[in-house]
Parts: C-alpha cells; sequence; structure tokens
C-alpha cells in the first residue's frame, strides 16, 4: 500500500511541488536577511559591483503612472531602506483613455506609500511623449532624461530593458532614451544606469518561486522584497484605483515583479 502510493503520480507530483515551495522560501529568507545585513552595514542590497556603483539619488524611468509598483516597488523599497533618495519620472500621464489627471493624482498616492517625495515624483504631461501603442523618439526622451538628471544631481538612472518587461513600445522607448544617452557619451562617468530585466511568462506569474531562478541568474542588483514590501508595493498599486481591473488584482499577486527585480548595467 505504501509503495503504490509513493509511485502514484500524484503523490509524486505533489512531493516536486513541495519541495520547490520550501526551497523557495528558505532561499527567499536567505536572501533577505543577506540583504537586510548590507543595510545595516551601509552597504547596496545584493549588488555584484562596487559599493560606490548605487550611490543617491536614484531616478527611475517610467512610462505610466502604475508602472513603478507593478514593476519597480522592490528596487524603489530597497533603495529607499538605504536611505537614498528616489525619484521617479513618468514620462506620460496616461492618458490613452482621457484619465491622466486621475491617474497622475494616483501616481502620487502610490509614490507616497512607497517613499518617495511628491516634489520628487512627477507626470509629464508632453505631447511628444502620448500614451499609447506607438513608439516615442529616443533622442527627445533622451533629452529630458538627461534634463532631469542634470536639474537634480541624479547619479542612478533605472529603467525597463530592450523587452520593457511587456513589450509596451512606451515602456521600451525609455530604454531607447536612456540607452541613447549611454551610446552618445551623454551620461557623466559617476553616473550609473540600469535596466529592469524583462522575463519569460512562465516566471514573471511565478510569484515568489521565481526567487530560485532571480538568484541564480546573471544580474548586476537584486532587490529582494519582504513580505511587508510586497504588502507595501501591492497597497501602492491599489492606490490606482483607475486601473484595477480583475487581471490587474490577480497580477499584484502572482507577479515576480511585486516580489523581486534583476537589474542589468546599461553603461560600463
Ligand atoms: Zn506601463
Amino acid at each position: 500500500m505504501i509503495q503504490d502510493s509513493l509511485t502514484d503520480p500524484v503523490t509524486i507530483l505533489l512531493a516536486y511541488v513541495l519541495v520547490l515551495w520550501y526551497t523557495a522560501l528558505i532561499l527567499w529568507y536567505i536572501l533577505l536577511q543577506k540583504q537586510r545585513a548590507g543595510y545595516k552595514n551601509g552597504n547596496k542590497a545584493q549588488s555584484t559591483e562596487n559599493e560606490s556603483d548605487l550611490e543617491p539619488p536614484a531616478l527611475i524611468v517610467i512610462a505610466h503612472p502604475d508602472d513603478e509598483c507593478m514593476f519597480f516597488a522592490p528596487t524603489i523599497i530597497s533603495l529607499r531602506k538605504q536611505g537614498r533618495p528616489v525619484h521617479i519620472l513618468c514620462l506620460s500621464t496616461g492618458n490613452y483613455n482621457g484619465l491622466g489627471a486621475i491617474r497622475s493624482r494616483e501616481l502620487e498616492a502610490s509614490c507616497k506609500i512607497l517613499g518617495v517625495r511628491q516634489t520628487d515624483c512627477e507626470a509629464l504631461d508632453d505631447k511628444r511623449f502620448p500614451d499609447g501603442p506607438k513608439k516615442w523618439n529616443a533622442q527627445e526622451v533622451a533629452s529630458v532624461v538627461a534634463h532631469y538628471i542634470k536639474e537634480n544631481g541624479i547619479r542612478i538612472v533605472i529603467t525597463f530593458d530592450s523587452g520593457g518587461v511587456s513589450e509596451h513600445p512606451n515602456h521600451v522607448s525609455c530604454y531607447d532614451g536612456v540607452r541613447h544617452l549611454a551610446d552618445t557619451g551623454k551620461l557623466d562617468t559617476n553616473i550609473k544606469a540600469y535596466s529592469l530585466q524583462s522575463i519569460s511568462l512562465w516566471r514573471k506569474y511565478s510569484g515568489c518561486l521565481d526567487v530560485i531562478v532571480s538568484s541564480t541568474s546573471g544580474h548586476s542588483f537584486l532587490a529582494v522584497g519582504s513580505p511587508s514590501d510586497v504588502w507595501t508595493a501591492q497597497t501602492a498599486m491599489n492606490e490606482h484605483t483607475s486601473q484595477l481591473v480583475w487581471f490587474r488584482k490577480l497580477y499584484i499577486v502572482f507577479s515576480r515583479y511585486m516580489y523581486f527585480n534583476t537589474l542589468d548595467r546599461i553603461n560600463a
């Protein structure tokens, strides 16, 4: 009887799932302890680079209100826990459905929960960057980002990568703009630029289980959210009431971007 149950496919599958969950939870715990020790020692979270590679203030360049909490929350919270000022530059108001003014206010409320000052959180209402399924001009994005960097003494710039997480053309345009700055030598050598890794669909919705892949895949920086950080990110997303359709409610539970961020360096 016992031997039969041990060879039962359902039992074997359950055993695999249990092992996977325990491995993920243990790994998540270990990484959190390591990150907390880093905060205490004044180090830079799970950076694989020199300490000086991540210094305040940091700028997150996003395309739409809600990108900050749907994709970048672990990074923002991690930087804030290090006592670093974080600025959010949102290149559109998210006005595709005529809700730009509402979404701009929602962004401010979300930023407040994430620990970003209202004065450091800006949504641009700029005709060059309409919310929609078209790419923006990289040079124009670069020009706006460069101006913001100069005006605010930014030392770290973080944005999407060439996959834009969801391949949204506006997200990709943020990357193209920062990439353009790096490629044309318009980023000072003391400014570090990073991009948020896009990942496969099955990883994207694997929640905390993705820690197994995130912690072992190549990256320059890993931000690990604690359960309370995940709650903070979800609370911030709840401020985007105009966007809280059913699938986004599922997203904030299952998306790995609410738990972990892996970043790559854009400039050398
Ligand atoms: Zn977006």
